[in-house]
């Protein structure tokens, strides 16, 4: 699953995240390729161009602060679409509510739906404990009963007897006497199937639902189906007000489409995720998570949202400001050592963005941890404002003093000042970069 929408998602990006500057044609043809991607991953057309959009919208404001590049920040401004697409947070399972809490299963036949009702019945009983109930209403097909039945003894919970001749609300009636009765805390009502939308599927199960009402409605639709299960979620979601989703086959090449549109189609979430025949192949569905496998790019994500943290975009432009004059003075220093700190260090740093593993270890060697920071604004807090504004003052006595004041020696302090020197040169010689992903991406 996704996997072919994942490479093509990297190989866009690939060529974008290590560039210094990005012009308004490079973003457009990114996009252009997001959006194609999308849609041979069978993402539905309306989605696709709503996520597009909000794509270029953010990214036209956002800024870019020192630390990343453009083509990071649109990484970042594309995984947080995604995210927002598949749902923000995770939404699990309600069982909130007074004993016995019915949970109604409904969806096409084969998509999956006797197999989920077994695997969440088995992780409710282990995981958590709850005593529950199945029960099959698929009066058309014997042969679902019976395999409830199997699944029930597999994974050692109860299911409803077996009584011919019922119609599917009397057996609904039935499961949730018994179902209370019984101190049971949960009831699943597995509805029957049928192989596409009908009339017929859709009046029964708004009948069961009245005669039950269920504190959950989960459609449990098939991931390779693609766009028909969007249009299958639509349907049920107008008819019975589903409660939420869990998709199954998602071990399978499916292209993913389904995953993105179902959410944004229906508004509701989806809960859970099939990942296999076992009984033990469920998971829990966490849209930053599913984001994270799609994209491929959690270590250029996290490294933009540190920054983001650390650096307020007010800061970046007035120290860009300040760069660009040339000047860089002790407080500057001071300022970059404290956000490099709350950076994870140069090591933390280095070791997010792609390629500069090599140079971490390099790093490491050069004894850059937190204690180095921490002394050295130690120094410069110990110097007076004059002294911080204009080095040169500092001579050797004051050099004593501040050493003194810091509990440093005046070697550090040398070596601290020697530091500053060769970052303001340094930030002489810089070029005058353009300021902003606004700037670099024009206005799209
Ligand atoms: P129902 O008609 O909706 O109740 O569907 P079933 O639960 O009988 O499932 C139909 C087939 O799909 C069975 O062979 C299951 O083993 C299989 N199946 C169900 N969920 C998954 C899944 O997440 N992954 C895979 N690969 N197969 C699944």
């Amino acid at each position: 699953m996704f996997q072919s929408l994942s490479d093509r998602l990297s190989g866009i990006f690939d060529g974008l995240t290590g560039r210094g500057a990005l012009s308004e044609d490079d973003v457009n043809k990114a996009l252009r390729e997001v959006r194609r991607a999308l849609i041979e991953a069978d993402v539905s057309l309306e989605v696709v161009r709503g996520f597009v959009e909000q794509v270029r919208d953010r990214a036209v404001g956002a800024e870019v602060t020192k630390s990343i590049t453009p083509g990071q920040q649109v990484v970042k401004i594309v995984n947080d679409e995604l995210v927002a697409v598949l749902g923000t947070e995770a939404v699990p399972l309600d069982l909130k509510s007074t004993p016995p809490v019915a949970v109604m299963m409904v969806g096409l036949q084969g998509a999956g739906k006797t197999t989920a009702t077994g695997k969440i019945a088995k992780r409710l009983k282990e995981k958590q404990g709850k005593k529950v109930l199945l029960a099959s209403l698929d009066t058309r097909r014997p042969a679902a009963m019976e395999q409830l039945k199997v699944l029930g003894d597999q994974v050692g919970v109860d299911t409803l007897e077996i009584i011919k001749g019922q119609s599917a609300v009397e057996i609904a009636k039935r499961a949730q006497k018994e179902a209370k009765l019984g101190g049971y805390d949960v009831l699943f009502l597995d509805t029957a199937g049928r192989t596409h939308i009908d009339e017929e599927l859709m009046a029964e199960t708004a009948e069961i639902k009245a005669a039950t009402n269920p504190h959950e409605i989960l459609l449990v639709a098939d991931a390779l189906t693609g766009q028909d299960a969007v249009n299958l979620a639509r349907s049920f979601d107008e008819r019975v007000a589903i409660t939420g989703i869990m998709l199954t086959r998602i071990d399978g090449d499916g292209r993913g489409g389904a995953a993105l549109s179902m959410r944004a189609v229906t508004g509701k979430p989806i809960k859970l995720l099939g990942t296999g025949e076992k009984l033990e192949d469920l998971e829990d569905f966490h849209p930053s998570r599913v984001a994270d496998r799609i994209l491929g790019m959690g270590d250029i994500v996290s490294l933009v949202e540190k920054a983001a943290e650390t650096v307020s975009a007010d800061e970046a432009a007035k120290m860009a400001k300040k760069m660009k004059k040339g000047v860089f003075d002790l407080d500057d220093l001071k300022n970059q050592l404290l956000q490099m700190k709350k950076m994870g260090g140069m090591g933390g740093l280095m070791g997010m963005m792609p390629g500069m593993g090599k140079m971490k270890k390099q790093l490491a060697g050069a004894n850059l941890d937190e204690k180095v920071f921490d002394r050295q604004v130690a120094i410069i807090q110990s110097m007076t404002k004059k002294e911080r504004a204009t080095p040169a003052l500092l001579n050797a006595s004051r050099r004593k003093r501040v050493a003194a004041g810091s509990g440093t020696s005046v070697q550090e302090i040398n070596k601290l000042i020697k530091q500053h020197r060769q970052m303001a040169d340094m930030m002489k010689k810089m070029s005058k970069g353009k300021g902003g992903l606004a700037g670099a991406l024009g206005g799209m």
